[in-house]
């Protein structure tokens, strides 16, 4: 492989005045280094996830270093191909990840203890622990560590009404949490504290670390790395490669992700290409007929196409 670009994944909980106009200005310095992506700015701090060149990364992280605000922020950098994004993009937003706590919580005064990816390999096989995994389902379903619990959830936001409604699994619990670079668990563990929880810590610097550690190598994380960019998912686990991914229509072992084709629906789902092709890469019945579906747009279906697999889909839910 050609490794020529990186992909740098960052977060700094700090504060930014005017963080509207911030955004626009950051927006320019990132065009002019080249960069591709997608950057959060909120009041409360920068989340971002940036393709380019070696020298283009460089040259970002050089200036972040040496911007009065991000001096000391940690970069977690990825070899790749090719750039990661078709554009750029810096957007406001009121938050850095979307909680909407009615009391919000600020990680640089409150947030669970960080472990090391050591610490954490070691802490996540004690007894009387508890591991949550502080993402959305479909990030699960691809991949997570051994063991860890499972938030039904399809949006972090959702996540501390999940946690109250099962608090019976973490009361009187040690709790370690992940995420993927970290910046969720910044507020989700300090939330924890919040809510009454003592013992609450988190995999510093999220998954991505925890694969690049060369003591612990990803140990014991099965499946892949659900990522935010074009690459979709990244391996973690350096020592074995164990597949918990399971094709939506077969429960076959698959790690390949595809958006239901119906507009409207969108949802996530693992499948086989084969699979893709036979139930027209939609989710349900309703999505197949949606006058919308782009997987019968993309292939030019004809009517008589569409029923002729429609039908073929029917004999074998019959059989
Ligand atoms: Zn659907």
């Amino acid at each position: 492989m050609n490794q020529e670009y990186r992909v740098l994944l960052y977060y700094k909980y700090v504060v930014i005045e005017n963080p509207e106009e911030f955004a626009k200005e950051h927006l320019q310095v990132c065009n002019d280094f080249g960069l591709k992506g997608r950057i959060i700015i909120a009041s409360e701090g920068i989340n971002g996830t940036v393709s380019g060149t070696i020298e283009q990364t460089d040259a970002y992280m050089k200036y972040m270093e040496e911007h009065p605000l991000f001096a000391g922020t940690i970069f977690k950098i990825d070899e790749a191909s090719g750039h990661a994004f078709k554009k750029m993009r810096v957007r406001f937003r009121p938050e850095l990840v979307t909680l909407r706590l009615e009391d919000d919580v600020n990680p640089n005064v409150l947030t669970g203890k960080h472990l090391k990816p050591k610490e954490f390999f070691e802490e996540m096989q004690k007894e009387d622990t508890v591991v949550i995994d502080a993402r959305n389902d479909y990030e699960y379903d691809l991949g997570h560590f051994r063991g860890a619990v499972r938030p039904d959830i399809l949006n972090f936001r959702d996540l501390p009404d999940w946690i109250r409604e099962n608090k019976q699994a973490f009361e009187g619990k040690k709790i370690l949490t992940y995420c993927t670079g970290g910046i969720r668990c910044e507020k989700f563990s300090g939330w924890l504290l919040q809510e009454g929880y003592e013992d609450v810590s988190q995999l510093e610097g999220g998954i991505v670390t925890y694969g690049k550690d060369p003591e612990v190598q990803g140990d014991l994380w099965d499946g892949q790395l659900y990522v935010f960019d074009e690459r979709i998912s990244v391996p973690v686990n350096r020592k074995e490669n164990v597949i918990v991914g399971k094709d939506y229509f077969t429960g076959e072992p698959c790690e390949r992700y595809v958006n239901c084709a119906n507009p409207a629906c969108n949802k996530k789902i693992i499948c086989s290409e084969e699979n893709e092709h036979k139930h027209l890469r939609s989710c349900s019945h309703e999505c197949r007929v949606h006058p919308r579906n782009r997987y019968i747009a993309e292939h030019g279906l004809t009517e008589d196409e569409v029923k002729e697999r429609l039908t073929a889909i029917e004999k074998d839910l019959t059989i």
